[in-house]
């Protein structure tokens, strides 16, 4: 009793309340089987009138639970699958959403930053019409040959500028390759389950020395790409005869309404991420645990390692602008974190009132809000196809952190449904079969 007292506490913080009282519990004897089996077997126990006022209690006890389950009202089993369904496709859009948003935010600042260089521009000719073009970074993701687990200590990384001249962390430090891990969560930083890699020992790397909350388990590869955007406005304005100065403050206002929508593209991916979080939060029997909140922590340590690598190097114009823009991204993913957090108390209490949260939200009641909500962010018209694709890459056969095996039921014959299953059961014991 105190084991199974325990294990029923351990739910009651998800809101799972199961009652141990008289409908619940029933005492079976086992001696009475035994005096049985044993007098079947040419044995004798004695005290026969004992075991026998034990083997019908055991009987009454029988019916007594049998009598419950009849009453129970059957669970719909397919919700439970909708349920499940609905529980992975927030789980697989957890990091794309989040990485989508910290995309967008770099976004923000390319736009910003283009219209200051317009703003100073004395470019003439094809230099100017490059200026004007829009452009825009993509985050595209690929699957790695072979899982690995790296490091992301400041020391362990290097800080590379690509071809756009954007920062990007390269990983160097490859501390076990190929690394097969099942059941972990991939592409984040502290993650508990790495203490099993064979390249820790004693919760330390026996390759860099670090330890294993500094590492992280890596499946893709993520690429930023700047790409031109095609924009209608720009190329007409390319064939006005408006002064330079007029294309250029044409061109920082397109820049202007752009970021205004890269900034309502984003609300709208936070705010679903923190629907979905508290979505999970009050429909699973498990305890929960944000994984949105520690991957933004995540990705705010990795900016700061990034700039931990940053501060070490040679102060020159072009590494101030990289610890600059790093800053500000830090700043922007630390906004995100707060911004998710008001908004899931918001939730809570909306949900408490039974009326909707001041930005007019009600919470996702159900799988099919879930995909209703998932289909709006992917026809958002910036970035709703980057996330889709992300998404799809991501989710693959390793990624399991709960494997969930379908039987069909073989069609036909005996109808099978708890109520006559418990009725048959029920007919057999009466008469005696
Ligand atoms: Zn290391
Ligand atoms: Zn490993
Ligand atoms: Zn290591």
């Amino acid at each position: 009793m105190p084991v199974l007292m325990k294990l029923i506490e351990g739910h009651q913080s998800s809101g799972v309340d199961i009652k141990l009282n008289n409908t619940t519990t029933y005492n079976f004897d086992s001696e009475s089987f035994r005096y049985l089996a044993a007098y079947k077997n040419g044995v004798d126990q004695g005290n026969r009138d004992d075991y026998t006022r034990s083997w019908e209690r055991s009987v009454q006890e029988t019916f007594r639970m049998l009598q419950h389950i009849q009453s129970l009202v059957p669970h719909p089993i397919a919700s439970t699958a909708s349920l499940n369904a609905a529980r992975k496709l927030i789980t697989d859009l957890t990091i794309p959403m989040a990485d989508i948003s910290r995309n967008i935010s770099i976004n923000i600042q390319l736009n910003q930053d283009e219209s200051a260089r317009l703003a100073d521009s004395k470019a003439k000719g094809k230099k100017l019409e490059d200026e004007l073009m829009v452009n825009r970074i993509d985050l595209e993701t690929h699957e790695l040959a072979q899982p690995v687990t790296v490091c992301g200590n400041s020391a362990c990384i290097e800080v590379n500028t690509n071809s756009d001249g954007n920062q990007v962390t390269n990983y160097k430090q490859r501390c076990h390759k190929p690394c097969y891990l099942e059941n972990i969560r991939t592409d984040t930083l502290n993650t508990a389950e790495l203490i099993g890699c064979a390249a820790m020992s004693n919760g330390d790397c026996r390759v860099c020395g670090h330890n294993y909350t500094e590492h992280m388990h890596v499946m893709y590869e993520h690429k930023e790409v700047k790409r031109q955007v095609e924009d209608v406005t720009i190329r007409q304005l390319l064939n006005t005869a408006l002064s330079d100065e007029d294309k250029r403050a044409a061109a920082v206002s397109v820049r202007n309404l752009l970021i205004e929508e890269y900034r309502e593209e984003q609300e709208q991916i936070d705010i679903a991420g923190a629907k979905f979080g508290f979505y999970l939060k009050h429909n699973s029997i498990t305890p929960y645990n944000d994984a949105r909140v520690q991957y933004i922590h995540h990705q705010i340590q990795q900016e700061k390692n990034k700039l931990g690598v940053l501060a070490s190097e040679h102060m020159s114009p072009a590494n101030q602008e990289a610890r600059r823009k790093t800053e500000e991204i830090i700043d922007s993913l630390m906004v995100t974190m707060a911004a998710y957090e008001e908004y899931d108390r918001m939730l809570e209490e909306a949900m408490k009132r039974g009326a909707a949260t001041r930005t007019g939200d009600v919470p996702l009641s159900g799988p099919d809000d879930i995909e209703r909500e998932v289909k709006k962010l992917y026809a958002l018209k910036h970035f709703g196809k980057q996330l889709e694709n992300i998404k799809k890459k991501v989710v693959h056969k390793h990624q399991a952190a709960r494997h969930e095996v379908t039987y069909q039921v073989p069609q036909g014959g005996h109808k099978w449904s708890s109520k006559n299953w418990v009725k048959s059961a029920y007919n057999k014991f009466q008469n005696g079969i």
